[in-house]
């Protein structure tokens, strides 16, 4: 890429000689850049070359607490001295115990375990299929939306670009446009059997649900037997100030699914379903091998302990503040920003130009950050962010969007 020729990052040898390895032996499905990560602790990493960056995008979301939070990893550590993994043909207390604190914290169901997000849909795909035995098949889900990369949740997921070459799509999904509650109202026929829907859109670019909405499809489903499940992959956990995000809009699904965020960076995923959706997941019907397992659960347990012993989602809400009012200040200064959203530690800053060029003056400044839609610079920072660390990266990623607010200027014929 032009943009990454022309940066001021210099790629150091020990990082050119792990691309020139991916280059010879790693598929190249990922566009990466040129930047080989080492260690990290709480906001902060370092690279091949002892370089520091400020992480405000860490582990892709899936970084909740930060790089390495001390817990989590002694919780770790202790774990796989003792039993790294064990099928679920046996019982184990920490999976009882880690179900019962996201039931108590959540609507008071039951999880079934996974090890991903695009998992944690398949099982709600297939829960709401066995519930009527197939009879009601379909699901209706909403353009903006991203549900995974396996084909059941890759169906779900209405955005085009994902199913580009890979058709025919898993057949009943239907999709209507995000927050069009008539839509939906004229898709339900006697074959729909639920919804599936992110309280806030994540890859869609940080969009909450607008108001009514979410209620809107509670009423609908209730009134036409549908199951309602939220995807929370990337919304819940704690993210966004609550423990889950539907816990903003006032309304109660039959399931939400998790991974991401759930185990702090060990790979995690889980379905919760009230009780009576949950009795349709038989023995026999479904299973995932490493669910659930020993290490998985004492991550997500300690990943839970830390937030309330740290009050988390009480600093989420001021660390949220001082990003809502650097950016609002930043909007206001410069018409190239066209939104802020801020839910709690996910955070949107929509541009009205190209932001691969600010992800990339943001690396130039030493500041990890996504660009999402093309155009939606996101941060999915940790929640243990210090405002300290809000007004740092702040700092920095207003310098590149002004930069790159200016060069996209002057590069449109006037
Ligand atoms: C990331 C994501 C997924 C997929 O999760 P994987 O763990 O990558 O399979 C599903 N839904 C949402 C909302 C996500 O953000």
């Amino acid at each position: 890429m032009a943009t990454i020729a022309q940066s001021a990052h210099v790629v150091g040898p020990k990082t050119q000689a792990v691309v020139d390895t991916f280059a010879r032996y790693v598929v190249p499905n990922y566009r990466r850049f040129p930047v080989c990560l080492e260690r990290g602790s709480g906001s902060r990493v370092w690279d091949a070359e002892g370089t520091e960056y400020l992480d405000l995008f860490p582990g892709w979301g899936c970084n909740l607490l930060g790089h390495c939070p001390e817990p989590v990893v002694r919780a770790v550590q202790e774990q796989v001295a003792k039993l790294v993994h064990v099928p679920n043909t046996w019982y184990i207390e920490q999976q009882g115990e880690w179900a019962r604190l996201l039931s108590e914290r959540s609507f008071g169901g039951q999880a079934f375990f996974c090890n991903s997000g695009t998992e944690a849909n398949e099982a709600a795909i297939k829960l709401v299929r066995l519930r009527t035995n197939g009879q009601r098949y379909k699901i209706i889900t909403f353009t903006g939306g991203f549900h995974g990369r396996t084909m059941g949740s890759v169906s779900a997921t209405a955005q085009p670009k994902y199913h580009e070459g890979l058709g025919p799509m898993l057949p009943g999904f239907q999709y209507a446009p995000h927050g069009d509650l008539e839509a939906v109202a004229r898709l339900i026929d006697d074959r729909t059997g639920g919804i599936l829907v992110e309280p806030i859109l994540g890859e869609g670019g940080v969009v909450p649900a607008p108001a009514g909405f979410l209620q809107g499809l509670r009423r609908l489903a209730d009134e036409h037997d549908l199951v309602l499940v939220f995807d929370e992959v990337q919304c819940g956990c704690g993210r966004t100030g609550r423990w889950f995000g539907y816990q903003h809009f006032d309304v109660v699904p039959d399931a939400i699914t998790l991974a991401k965020s759930l185990c702090a960076g060990v790979a995690g995923g889980a379905i919760l379903a009230t009780t009576d959706l949950a009795r349709h997941l038989r023995p026999g019907m479904h299973a995932a091998t490493f669910g659930g397992n020993p290490v998985a659960a004492a991550a997500g347990i300690a990943a839970i302990r830390m937030i309330e012993e740290q009050g988390l989602l009480d600093h989420v809400e001021r660390v949220a503040g001082v990003f809502r009012d650097r950016l609002t200040a930043l909007q206001a200064s410069c018409d190239a920003v066209r939104d802020v959203r801020v839910l709690g530690m996910m955070v949107g800053v929509d541009l009205d130009f190209e932001g691969a060029a600010v992800v990339q003056a943001c690396l130039d400044r030493r500041l990890l950050v996504n660009c999402t839609q093309g155009h939606v610079i996101r941060l999915l920072p940790a929640m243990t962010l210090s405002e300290a660390e809000a007004h740092e990266g702040c700092d920095r990623l207003a310098a590149a969007i002004l930069e790159c607010a200016e060069a996209s200027r002057q590069s449109v014929p006037a």
